[in-house]
């Protein structure tokens, strides 16, 4: 069965290469602004930064569940999820386009299966259930250098560009302009995933979220992609391991290193999982 072995901490500095689009409610934004708000800190957090400055209201960030979101469907593509949720369910084409319900899967084991049924069913006759969703994705903020350059370039308290994207009507070539929201190109954020093991094989999963961060960066995060919004990159990883004996009190955390790309990582990763 399953036995807490501890979590790998990943941290992680996440550039945006193009402006990036991560849409918010539509009721959060203030008459006269833009159809197409970018999803903002709706209050500011006090302390939030090292020198015990606050992270201010309205700055953008990006969901710890677009990433998590993104980075499984781009695995579910690689490794034929989809073909098969598609074969399962092709009569109902809006199930068959949802995320992998296997609970069999790495893609079920790493994120998750929302099929609770699925999983009682796995518990129950195959003595097999998936246990507990191994990685979390936590929401990843703009650095305050971001901030400072943003509202220094842009304006006080502004971080986004308002971006007028048009599309030209094939008969009449009319322009029908409308306004998209980013943030700049070059802001960096801040985001870390927890990865527990419950398992020994559990370990050999790492490479499957390393390779779908690889995947992300050769994708695009938020919206309009297809229309150059979204290319990311991630740099500056830290990777720590804390043991279950830590919490225990019989053990110490165990610094992993830090690598300067996702590429580096994945070099390293036998050496990562025959240290810990
Ligand atoms: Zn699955």
């Amino acid at each position: 069965m399953f036995k807490y072995q501890g979590s790998f901490v990943i941290d992680y500095t996440l550039t945006n290469l193009t402006g990036l689009r991560i849409g918010g409610a539509k009721e959060e934004f203030d008459i006269g602004g833009v159809d197409n708000p970018v999803i903002k800190a709706p209050v500011s957090i006090p302390e939030f930064y090292d020198d015990g400055s606050e992270l201010p209201q309205g700055a953008p960030y990006i969901p710890g569940s677009s990433i998590k979101g993104k980075v499984r469907s781009l695995l579910e593509w690689a490794l034929g999820r989809v073909e098969e949720m598609y074969e399962k369910n092709s009569a109902d084409i809006e199930k068959a386009g949802k995320p992998c319900d296997c609970g069999k899967c790495s893609i079920c084991i790493i994120f998750g299966t929302g099929d609770a049924k699925t999983v009682e069913r796995l518990a129950k006759e195959e003595k097999n259930p998936p246990g507990p969703p191994r990685a979390k994705f936590f929401d990843a903020y703009p650095t305050k250098e971001t901030l400072e350059r943003l509202s220094e370039q842009l304006g006080e308290g502004i971080f986004t560009e308002i971006k007028t994207e048009n599309q030209i009507n094939r008969i009449t070539s009319r322009a029908n302009p409308r306004k998209v929201e980013r943030v700049p190109a070059g802001a960096e954020f801040k985001g870390r995933i927890v990865f527990d093991l419950f398992k020994e094989e559990d370990k050999k999963l790492l490479k499957v979220i390393f390779k779908g961060l690889e995947m992300l960066e050769n994708n695009f995060l938020g919206g309009y992609g297809s229309r150059g919004s979204g290319r990311v990159k991630f740099k500056e990883l830290v990777i720590e391991f804390i043991p279950r004996e830590y919490y225990t009190g019989e053990g110490q955390k165990k610094e992993i290193g830090k690598f300067n790309s996702v590429q580096d990582v994945i070099n390293s990763l036998e050496e990562i999982i025959r240290n810990v």
